[in-house]
């Protein structure tokens, strides 16, 4: 068994859709990044390569290469389970939290934990997605950006 971790955090501009583990959530303004900038996505998969010891997404999804501009971090975490597999692992369960003032999230997390399980070929129930607001401290809290935290476990199959 091996573990991981993952921790993302992208400002909030006007004039980009938000997307949050997967999902399009209804909020005035987006994530802005390189791809679509689905901080928890990519939080999940630098856990997931941390516990099969290849790295971070920065390193297998450079945001110099154009070929990632406006990609769906769903399709990198495809790759990155792609990977994963190949390295002779399966996820055993994923827990996460989202740190945001606004929007509430709480309504699209179980959309969020079908469209992650379903990538990662686990049951619903091996993913947890947590949502926190930072109690109107620091840059999360001014409502300036989203941060999500991931920890993952996996086995050898
Ligand atoms: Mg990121």
């Amino acid at each position: 068994m091996r573990v991981g971790t993952g921790y993302d955090v992208h400002r909030l501009v006007e004039g980009r859709p938000l997307i949050l583990g997967g999902v399009q959530i209804p909020y005035d303004k987006g994530l802005s990044g390189h791809s679509d900038a689905d901080v928890l996505l990519h939080a999940i998969m630098d856990a997931l390569l941390g516990a099969v010891g290849k790295g971070d997404i920065g390193r297998h999804f450079p945001d110099r290469d154009l070929q990632y501009r406006g990609i769906s971090s769903l399709e990198l975490l495809e790759r990155v389970m792609e990977m994963v597999r190949e390295l002779g692992f399966k996820v055993v369960n994923i827990d996460s939290v989202v740190m945001a003032e606004e929007p509430k999230l709480a309504p699209y997390t179980d959309e969020m934990v079908q469209k992650i399980a379903s990538v990662l070929e686990v049951s619903p129930f091996a993913v947890n997605i947590k949502a926190t607001t930072t109690e109107g401290l620091g840059c999360i809290g001014r409502g300036e950006g989203i941060a999500a935290q991931a920890a993952v476990l996996v086995l050898v199959r």
